[in-house]
This record gives structure tokens, sequence and C-alpha cells, in this order.
């Protein structure tokens, strides 16, 4: 029987937007023994999982843990807990993400006032100033790193307006995370959801998160139940810490350890060792591209380090040289989404996939395509 056969996977470079490439210790990691979810060997990995989430995010927050599902379910896990049927929420939208944040606050039942920028370019202030200043906003969701077009989006000025209107900042952080700086309590920000399969560079499927006191009390405060059972931080955050460690649901326990150990790296080679390098990177991805007449899509102060959006050159089969690249170089990069599909390639250089190599790699097989 056909499906009896061993299942292998071409060894494939990982170099689209996410996932990324997986170190063998992670991997390693994944094949430990199992031990129950609430076994005590299990509850110390939980707690350092959560203290390396804090330090890799740089906050204090006790709120902090992952999410047992992949950075959609960390997006909605903020909005659903933060939103009441009738809050008014400042969506921020300039590609895929932001648009998927108006859609789960909208099925929050809260009124959603949309800031827009053009795709390829970040959020205005000045109309985000404009947007609070139109209503009684509850929360300001933003997009830090716009994986859809690969834009930056500086938070710091929008965070201080945010505040000024009396209402929280929510943060989407799933492919900046432990790719460039991001600081959680310097910049003031009150929720935010990562994910666990771009720069950190672990398996698909979990999603880091942290809550700002000032998130809390909004929870604490709350007149209706949060409409998911699953994602109610009043129940999960008494699995993840308290005395109780009371029973939620069977933690992916095998992802937990991939997770400690991806973890584990970052911190050995040290946050700004990390931004450093994907910046590095970054930078002889782009003078190979532009050596070979690319353009990038974005303005180069708003570039990603870990995303690099460039125009495909007239006249070019682009979801042929994709499909050539992956058959005959097993290197995986992204197409464009929305009205930039056809238009763009999308190239991650996302932590484990962020070193010459794999730059050197894609550069000589794209020339050999082309
Ligand atoms: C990948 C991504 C998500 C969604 O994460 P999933 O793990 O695919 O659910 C959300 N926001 C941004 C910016 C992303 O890049």
């Amino acid at each position: 029987m056909e499906s009896l056969r061993e299942f292998n996977t071409s060894t494939r470079i990982l170099m689209g937007p996410g996932p990324s490439d997986v170190n063998p210790r992670v991997l390693k990691a994944m094949s430990t023994p199992l031990v129950g979810h609430l076994d005590p060997e299990f509850l110390v990995v939980m707690d350092d999982i959560k203290a390396m989430t804090q330090a890799t995010l740089q906050t204090q927050n006790e709120l902090t843990f992952v999410v047992s599902a992949p950075g959609s379910a960390g997006m909605e896990t903020c909005l659903v807990n933060l939103l009441e049927p009738g809050d008014e929420a400042v969506i921020c939208i300039h590609g895929v993400f932001g648009t998927r944040l108006a859609d789960i606050a909208e099925r929050c039942g809260a009124k959603v006032i949309k800031v827009e920028a053009d795709w390829g370019t970040p959020i205005n202030p000045e109309d985000v100033k404009q947007a609070l200043a139109s209503c009684n906003p509850k929360l300001l969701a933003i997009v830090h790193a716009e994986t859809s077009t690969g834009v930056l989006q500086p938070l710091e000025e929008i965070s201080k307006m945010t505040k000024d209107a009396g209402a929280l900042l929510v943060v989407d952080a799933v492919t900046s995370y432990c790719g460039t700086d991001l600081k959680v309590d310097e910049w003031g920000i009150d929720a935010l959801y990562s994910g666990s399969q771009k720069c950190l560079s672990a398996p698909p499927g979990l999603s880091p998160v942290t809550f700002s006191q000032a998130a809390i009390d909004v929870l604490d405060n709350r007149k209706t139940k949060v409409q998911s059972w699953f994602l109610d931080l009043t129940m999960v955050k008494n699995y993840w810490s308290g005395a109780k460690r009371a029973y939620h649901h069977t933690a992916p326990v095998s992802a937990m350890f991939a997770m400690r150990e991806s973890l584990r790296i970052v911190l050995e080679e040290g946050l700004e060792n990390r931004f450093k390098r994907h910046q590095k990177n970054h930078e002889l991805l782009r003078d190979g591209l532009e050596a070979m007449g690319f353009e990038f899509l974005v303005e180069k102060q708003y570039r990603l380090p870990m995303l690099n959006a460039v125009r495909i050159p007239d006249g070019v089969d682009e979801a042929l040289v994709r499909k050539r690249l992956l058959e005959e170089y097993n290197i995986e990069i992204g197409g464009g989404l929305g009205p930039y599909a056809g238009k763009i390639w999308r190239i991650g250089l996302m932590g484990e996939s962020s070193t010459p190599n794999h730059v050197n790699m894609l550069l000589a097989a794209l020339k050999q395509v082309m």
C-alpha cells in the first residue's frame, strides 16, 4: 500500500514569508519523549518558556505566555479578550494582516474605524491622530512588520497618540519578533502577539503573546463573557501561572519543547547580535538583487530586514521562476498577495534562514533561472 511507505520531504531551503528553516537542535528537542502536560517537569518547561518570552519581548509583563495555536489565533486572542460588542476600535490597514485584524474586530461586535495607507507604505501618524479624535477608542491595533508588503511600521509616535487618547495599543509582531528591535515595555505596547515560525525559527503552530496591566484591567472589567472559550484569557492564565496550574487544554507538549530550544538559541546569540545579523544579510541580498536590476517595493527607510519585497521585471513568468527555484534548487520564496499578486516576490531572511549562505544560494539560483 502506497501510504505505508516512509514519508520523507526534500531538503528545502525556506526563504519565503514563513515558515523559516529550523535549527537541528530544535528538531532534536521535538523528539524528546513525551511527559504529561501537567507533569511537574513540563510545568518547569512552561516557566522557562515564559521567562525567555519575556526576555525576547523586552517586557516584565506577568501575563506573557504562548497560545497553543498559530499567529492568527494570537491575533484573535488579543481582540476577543479586549473588545466587547459596541466598543470602538481603530484598526490600521496597510496590507493583508491589518485587513485580518479589522475582520476579527468586526466579528467581536466592535465598531471599526479604519486608518488605511497604500500597500507598500507605512501608516501615517497624522491619519491615526484624526481617527483617534473622531471616536471613543477602546484600542488601536497595528501591524509592526507587514509581511504582505515588506513594510516596517514605526510605532513610538503612534503609541504616544494612542495613550493620549486613553486607548490600548495592540501590536502584531508576528514577523518582527526576534528579527528587529521590539521593546514592549519601553514602547508602551499593551497587547502583542507573534508566531513561532518566522524569525524565532521554531515550527509553526504557536503564538507568543503578552499583556500589560492596563490590558488586564480592561479584561477584569468586562461586562460580557469572552465569546471564545478556548482563547478566554481569564481561564488560560490559570494554566500558565498562579499556584493552581489548572487544566485548561492539553498543551502541545512536543511543540513546546521546540519552542524552549528556539528561545534558548535566540538568547545565546543575543538580541542585538540577532538584529544586526538580520540587517546585514538583508543588505547583502539587496546589493545582489539591485546589481541584477531588481527594484524594491518599499522606500529604503521602511524596509523590513527579514522580508524583502521586490518587483518582478516585465515579461518574467513569476510563477514559473518560483516553481523552478523549488524543483531544481529546493529554494522556496513567496509570491505577492492581494493587489501585488503576480507583481512582487517576497524573499524571507528569517531566523535560521538569515545567513550569507542563503543569500548567495538564492542569488546564484535566480541568475541561472532568469
Ligand atoms: C504570518 C503572519 C500572521 C499569521 O500567522 P499564522 O501563524 O500564519 O496564523 C499574522 N500577522 C503577520 C504580520 C504575519 O506575518
